[in-house]
């Protein structure tokens, strides 16, 4: 299990890789590039336990990061109680802040509204846009539920403004200026914050 690169540092933050799985098949993944992050090879033999987390973040003096943030490989909230249990333990004696960067469609993978769940656990909530519509977002992130992917991602950041005190609709900065402004105005109505990521490979 050490092997496996369950908790891993990145411009000196602490990121948690729970899961190889995803609800989308994105184009600009970086599951499907051969560099993965920054050399570090993410798969993942098999999910780690709750308990295998924590040891390796407890191994890593998560406490000395300002933030640890739940990200890749795969989508985090397709497991979402594993990820609230982990929370849980980390605020049980940390101020740590905690971010989960995520494809927006926890509530459609668990069935029902999980953002209630997040309340006082979860600092920020960085969802990822991607597309200023249904379809060029469904073109790119062909998602397993179709172009309802963008309408379960808008629903889900909405939900989750009202209880998380920073959520984030994000796009990379290589789509056009004038999608950039669509974008930040679609984050704008939902009520929530935007940011334009610069994109890696
Ligand atoms: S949502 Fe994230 S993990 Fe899932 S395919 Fe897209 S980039 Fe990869």
């Amino acid at each position: 299990m050490s092997s496996m690169n369950i908790v891993y540092t990145y411009g000196g933050k602490l990121y948690i890789n729970m899961t190889n799985r995803c609800t989308n098949k994105c184009k600009f993944c970086i599951r499907f590039t051969p560099s993965g992050v920054d050399g570090l090879d993410l798969w993942l033999d098999r999910e780690p336990t709750v308990d295998e987390v924590f040891d390796e973040l407890c191994r890593n003096d998560y406490k000395k990061y300002g933030e640890i943030i739940f990200c890749g490989y795969g989508e985090p909230l397709m497991r979402f109680d594993d990820v609230m249990e982990l929370c849980r333990k980390i605020r049980l004696d940390s101020d740590v802040k905690i971010r989960i960067n995520t494809n927006g469609h926890a509530n459609r993978i668990a069935g029902r509204d999980v953002t209630p769940d997040m309340q006082g656990l979860v600092d920020t909530i960085s969802i990822s846009l991607n597309a200023k519509n249904a379809k060029e977002y469904n073109d790119i992130c062909v998602s397993e539920y179709g172009e309802d992917g963008f309408y379960e991602m808008l629903d889900f950041a909405k939900k989750s403004a009202k209880y998380t005190p920073n959520v984030v609709l994000s796009v990379v900065d290589t789509i056009p200026e004038e999608d950039i402004e669509a974008c930040r105005r679609i984050a704008k109505d939902a009520g929530v914050q935007f940011r334009v990521r610069e994109y890696s490979e």
